[in-house]
């Protein structure tokens, strides 16, 4: 984490004293007097927070907030409105132009340093899963944008019901989502937890001092849990804490006594933020997906399987063991295609994939690596097993008819090439290309020797 912070105040001591106290911090602290300033080094030198002042010469700081907001180079900047006077409207009006966080300039060091690192983290994590799915934008595969929201799901934990039964009620009339009064016990059970809450707002104190951020711990050790947002209500008592809580993991702390639209714009902009992050997971996961998977089979691509190819052929290095690889094509596909259609063809090579994965192994890989074209290999397997083996795949396909929609069901066949890589029969350093290649060659004296059958290639020479 690099922390350049940008210092906005129009007060040249202000500007001073905060760039020692964050520079003392292993901070790299940047200066602007002004918000047209702000706005400018915010695009040119992207920092990783921006400390800002509500009061500017040239505009309000909530202004400021709003073009921030408005420009996605500066959109998810993290921004806590640093100010003088704490009064409940200039608080909600901060928060509600996008402000992420509310101190007043009296607020202790240790609290402003916890909230710093809190919400570096937390950029920083957006940041990572923001620069995994660029690729995958750029390759046209993102989501489309779609304005509207489901509800979200909001629990509240707490000691007694009847404080829950407040927050419901103070809650509830400000935004649309469903509020859940749980327990505890609840909040931990895989089971009775459901839906799984997107923010968890929980008592500091349950039970017992520090018992919600105990909760909050073990709520973040688990994986249903792992993401959900929380927010810790603590009594404002003098006796700190919020600090342990932000370093602990907390993505907002207020005071129970806090006006309840500051706490329902927090509660809601931590909804916000838990969905770009859940559309980022997801969009990375699924542009991993795209990488390796075959849309129409759903069976792993050619690049994937050549990749996991290798690692099955040095591990067998490794065990000396012997491992084979088949490739399987089907024998004139193309007629399918050309009587029945391109979907008919469609249909049966999903129901081929289905047959193919049916009669292997689970650690054994499967992957279509051309149109009709599909590669197996079996870790651990030597000629003596593989034999029957591809015996079997190439009945799979022949014995039963394949049903396409419209027509009557047709037969169809394979043919199969498969190379073996013995270690205890000679041993060749072989690239698994060499293998494929071996492969391939059996499958054409296959296809040349009239179709539907098993052709070996043993050993490389
Ligand atoms: P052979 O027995 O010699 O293998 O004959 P073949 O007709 O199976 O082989 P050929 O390579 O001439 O044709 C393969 C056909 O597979 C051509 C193409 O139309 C079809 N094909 C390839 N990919 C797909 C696909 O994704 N969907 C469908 N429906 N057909 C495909
Ligand atoms: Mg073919
Ligand atoms: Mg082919």
């Amino acid at each position: 984490m690099s922390g350049k912070i940008l210092i906005v105040d129009d007060v040249a001591t202000n500007r001073i004293v905060y760039k020692v106290k964050l520079g003392a911090a292993c901070y790299a602290p940047i200066l602007a007097a002004d918000g047209k300033t702000c706005l400018a080094l915010a695009r040119q030198e992207k920092p990783d927070l921006i400390l800002l002042d509500l009061v500017l010469p040239d505009m309000p700081g909530t202004e400021v907030l709003r073009r921030l907001r408005a420009d996605p180079a500066t959109a998810s900047i993290p921004v806590v409105v640093f100010s003088a006077e704490g009064d409940a409207a200039s608080r909600l009006a901060a928060l509600a132009a996008g402000a992420d966080e509310f101190l007043t300039k009296s607020c202790d060091d240790q609290t402003l340093l916890a909230r710093l690192r809190n919400l570096l983290r937390e950029h920083e994590a957006i940041a990572e899963l923001e620069s995994g799915g660029a690729p995958i934008r750029a390759l046209g595969f993102a989501e489309p944008v779609s304005g509207f929201e489901m509800p979200g799901t909001i629990a509240l934990v707490t000691h007694r019901p009847e404080t829950a039964l407040r927050w419901r009620r103070d809650l509830e009339p400000q935004m649309p989502d469903k509020m859940i009064l749980i327990s505890r016990e609840v909040a931990l059970s895989e089971t009775a937890l459901s839906p799984v809450p997107d923010v968890f707002v929980i008592e500091y104190d349950l039970a017992d001092p520090l018992g919600g951020l105990r909760l909050m711990s073990e709520l973040r050790s688990r994986s249903q849990t792992r993401h959900a947002a929380i927010c810790i209500v603590k009594q404002n008592d003098g006796s700190g804490g919020k600090a342990l809580a932000f370093d602990l993991g907390a993505n907002d702390v207020v005071y129970a006594t806090e006006d309840p639209r500051e706490i329902g714009l927090r509660i809601s902009r931590l909804l916000q933020r838990k969905r770009t992050t859940d559309k980022l997971r997801a969009s990375v996961r699924d542009g991993l997906r795209l990488a390796v998977i075959d849309p129409l089979t759903g069976l792993f691509n050619r690049r994937y399987a050549v990749s996991q190819l290798a690692d099955i052929a040095a591990q067998a290095k490794d065990a000396r063991q012997a491992f084979a690889v088949m490739v399987v094509d089907l024998d004139r596909f193309k007629e399918v295609n050309d009587h029945f259609g391109h979907s008919a063809g469609d249909a049966v090579l999903t129901e081929v994939a289905r047959r193919l994965a049916a009669n292997i192994r689970h650690g054994d890989l499967l992957a279509r690596i051309g149109g009709e074209e599909f590669l197996i290999a079996l870790p651990n397997t030597n000629l003596a097993m593989a034999g029957p083996i591809a015996q079997r795949l190439c009945r799979s396909v022949q014995e039963e008819v394949f049903a396409v929609p419209g027509f009557a069901p047709l037969g169809l066949t394979a043919s199969i090439g498969l190379a073996i890589c013995d270690p205890g029969v000679s041993w060749a350093n072989e690239p698994v290309a060499a293998v494929i290649d071996r492969a391939d060659q059996a499958l054409l004296i296959a296809k040349s020797g009239g179709r539907n059958q098993v052709t070996i290639s043993k050993n490389a020479a």
